[in-house]
C-alpha cells in the first residue's frame, strides 16, 4: 500500500482534473493516502499572472477545495483521503499566506519554489529565459539558496521537488550531479531538520528525459545521514493519467537509502508508518 501525497484537480489553476475520478483511480492502484495539493497562488499558461496571490481568490478556491474533499470523503470510507496545499515561496505574499493559514485548516503544506526571477525554472514555456545566460553553477546556486530561504522562512510541512531546477536545467547542462552543490544542500537539510520539516519524493520528472526521482537519491542519502525524519511520496499530477504513476520506484529508492517511515498528515501533524509496511 502506497501514499500519494501531491495531487491537483481542478480547484488548481493549472489542472481540470475531476477528484472523484483521482481517488478512484488511486483505490483501484491500493493507494490508499492521499492528499489533494492545490497550488495557493495562480499558476497560469500563459504565465502573465503567474505568482499572484490575491487572498479573496486564494481563500474561496480553497475553501470551495475543502468542501469539496468533506462531501466526497464517507463516499470512501476505505481511502485516507487528506487536504494539502502547495505553496510557493514569495516573501511579498508572506502576510496573505498568513491569514490564508488561519482560516483554513490544511492536513498537509508542501513548500515550493518554482519561480526565479518572475519565470516559471519548472517547465514552463519561458523556463530557457531563467537558463540561457547563466552557467549551471550560477542557475543551480541562486535556486538552492531561494530554497534555503523558503525552508528557513515558511510554514509548511514538507519540502516539495527538491531539486525541480534540473527539470528545464538538464538541457543545458545534461545530468544533474548533485555532489558540486553538497555544501548549499547540506545547509538546505540541517535547516529541514531544525525547524521539523521533512522531504517529498516527487515523482513527476521520472518519465521525462531528465529521469531522476527529486531529490536525486544522493541527496535522498543526505537526508538520512541528516537525521530527516519525515518523508512522502507524491506523484504530483495534474492529469488523471498520472496518478500514482512511478510511486513503486520511488518506494524502493527510499528503502535503498534506507529511509525507515513515510508519513502521513492530518492537521499538519505527520503519522511516521514504517515503511516495511509499504
Ligand atoms: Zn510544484
Ligand atoms: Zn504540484
Amino acid at each position: 500500500m502506497l501514499i500519494d501525497y501531491h495531487l491537483h484537480n481542478h480547484f488548481s489553476p493549472d489542472s481540470e482534473t475531476d477528484t472523484r475520478k483521482i481517488i478512484e483511480r488511486l483505490q483501484e492502484m491500493k493507494i490508499k493516502h492521499i492528499c489533494i495539493t492545490n497550488h495557493g497562488e495562480w499558476f497560469d499558461k500563459t504565465e502573465e499572472t503567474v505568482g499572484v496571490f490575491e487572498f479573496n481568490e486564494v481563500y474561496s478556491r480553497l475553501n470551495s477545495a475543502k468542501q469539496e474533499i468533506e462531501k466526497l470523503r464517507p463516499e470512501y470510507p476505505n481511502m485516507d483521503i487528506a487536504f494539502g496545499l502547495e505553496l510557493q515561496y514569495q516573501p511579498k505574499a508572506k502576510d496573505e499566506i498568513k491569514k490564508l493559514l488561519s482560516k483554513i485548516q490544511f492536513d498537509y503544506i508542501l513548500g515550493s519554489a518554482h519561480i526565479m526571477d518572475e519565470i516559471v525554472i519548472s517547465g514552463g514555456l519561458n523556463a530557457g529565459n531563467y537558463f540561457k545566460d547563466k552557467s549551471e553553477e550560477q542557475a543551480y546556486t541562486a535556486y538552492f539558496e531561494e530554497l534555503l530561504k523558503w525552508v528557513e522562512d515558511g510554514d509548511f510541512n514538507n519540502v516539495a521537488h527538491f531539486d525541480i531546477i534540473k527539470k528545464s536545467g538538464y538541457k543545458f547542462y545534461g545530468d544533474f550531479n548533485p555532489i558540486p552543490y553538497k555544501p548549499i544542500i547540506q545547509k538546505i537539510l540541517n535547516k529541514i531538520k531544525e525547524t521539523g520539516k521533512g522531504v517529498e519524493l516527487n515523482t513527476a520528472s521520472m518519465h521525462h528525459k531528465c529521469h531522476q526521482l527529486f531529490p536525486h537519491p544522493e541527496i535522498l542519502k543526505w537526508c538520512v545521514e541528516t537525521g530527516i525524519e519525515n518523508y512522502t511520496l507524491g506523484s504530483d499530477a495534474h492529469e488523471l493519467h498520472e496518478v500514482g504513476r512511478h510511486l513503486d520506484e520511488a518506494l524502493q529508492i527510499a528503502k535503498d537509502v534506507g529511509i525507515k517511515y513515510l508519513s502521513t498528515y492530518k492537521k499538519r501533524q505527520p503519522t511516521k508508518i514504517p515503511i516495511s509496511d509499504y
